[in-house]
């Protein structure tokens, strides 16, 4: 069994861990293999070992990735994205994790609507207010929702967040537990295209803790590939 299989088996089994400590179906939990600075052969190991999601940061990198990658995957958009690169990948991406402004929104819109598709996107929530990360803050996100339900093109599928990283993941279990408290009360309000199916939280170091609050999405990068070399 070669490395990234063994990985993907010791995640997959922290996922069972994890549900099974707080009564949840690990079913319910969608694992996304997070390539960015990946060559596409590791990736598509990863692929034959069961891996259905694939998350990229960049732009540019799904464009260079896109036609070597074998399987029949799904693209997620995590990083920042720029509304001028949006035209790139409206036609590749399953889904875009980090909607945060109504430009940006409206831009997507305009895309998908020209190619006839409909997108699914999250909403990216700055949930500890760090300067340094994107993401709305909390107070703005009713009137944001507001602006884009009206949108045709795009359909709001759930919410996303990047915690501060932390040696302890028990420090930032908070931030996970805000960001489900939000999520339920999206979801019990009635806004017109608004579904509240996806909570993407979880990153190698605070997977196992985002699944205990309620994530459904984790994004997992070095936890399958090991150490990223940025320098390649
Ligand atoms: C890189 C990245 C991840 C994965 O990080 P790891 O710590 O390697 O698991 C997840 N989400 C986003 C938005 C990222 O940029």
């Amino acid at each position: 069994m070669n490395i990234i299989e063994n990985n993907i088996k010791f995640v997959q089994n922290n996922i069972e861990k994890a549900c099974k400590k707080v009564n949840r179906d690990p079913e319910e939990v969608k694992l996304i293999a997070v390539t960015k600075t990946i060559d596409t052969e590791r990736i598509n190991v990863a692929l034959k070992t069961g891996i259905k999601n694939i998350g990229e940061n960049k732009v540019q990198e799904i464009m260079d990735k896109y036609d070597k990658i074998e399987c029949d995957s799904s693209w997620h958009l995590i990083g920042h994205l720029q509304t001028n690169k949006v035209k790139y990948i409206i036609d590749k991406v399953d889904m875009i994790h980090s909607v945060d402004s109504v430009k940006l929104a409206k831009e997507i819109d305009k895309r998908a609507k020209k190619i006839n598709r409909v997108m699914d996107i999250l909403i990216q929530i700055n949930i500890a207010d760090e300067d340094t990360k994107f993401g709305l803050a909390e107070d703005e996100l009713y009137s944001f929702i507001e602006k884009i339900s009206l949108l045709e093109n795009v359909r709001v599928e759930g919410l996303m967040a990047i915690v501060p990283y932390v040696v302890d993941p028990e420090e930032v279990r908070i931030y996970f537990r805000k960001m489900k408290e939000v999520f339920d009360s999206l979801k019990k309000s009635s806004f017109n295209n608004i579904n509240m199916n996806y909570l993407s939280m979880g990153m190698t170091n605070d997977y196992m803790v985002a699944i205990e609050e309620g994530s459904n999405m984790v994004r997992v990068g070095t936890g399958i590939f090991g150490e990223r070399d940025y320098n390649k």
